[in-house]
């Protein structure tokens, strides 16, 4: 068994390539260690920190820019768009509060102050 997979932890960009005979794996490509981390939870349980916008009833910031505080199963990610479209963000808000709960383990927060009149 073979698969490749690009490394984004970095710019570099590196194609991995992890290979399986008799029990036995190899990885290849990667320009540091970090990669080989990278490569083995991404065949085997693919995370992904998320950033997106949800609305709000400001007239002037119609648009809450939010992100995950930590990763999420990538496989979770269209569920957590379907979430996150139902929000609608109501007064004042600080950076970091939170705009959804305990999703797989992590927030949704939000990225800004948003101390703009409505
Ligand atoms: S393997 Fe290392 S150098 Fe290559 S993209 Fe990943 S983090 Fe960057």
């Amino acid at each position: 068994m073979s698969e490749t997979v690009t490394c984004i932890i970095c710019p570099n960009s590196c194609r991995i390539t992890v290979e399986e005979k008799n029990g036995v794996k190899t990885i290849a490509g990667n320009q540091c260690k970090r990669g080989i981390v990278f490569a083995q939870n991404e065949i085997t349980n693919p995370t992904r920190s998320f950033t997106t916008t949800v609305r709000t009833t400001s007239k002037t910031l119609p648009y809450l820019p939010v992100k995950t505080n930590g990763e999420i199963p990538k496989s979770e990610l269209f569920n957590l768009v379907a979430k996150l479209n139902k929000i609608t963000v109501k007064g004042k808000v600080k950076c970091g509060d939170v705009v959804l709960q305990d999703f797989f383990g992590v927030s949704v927060v939000s990225c800004i102050d948003m101390t703009l009149e409505y």
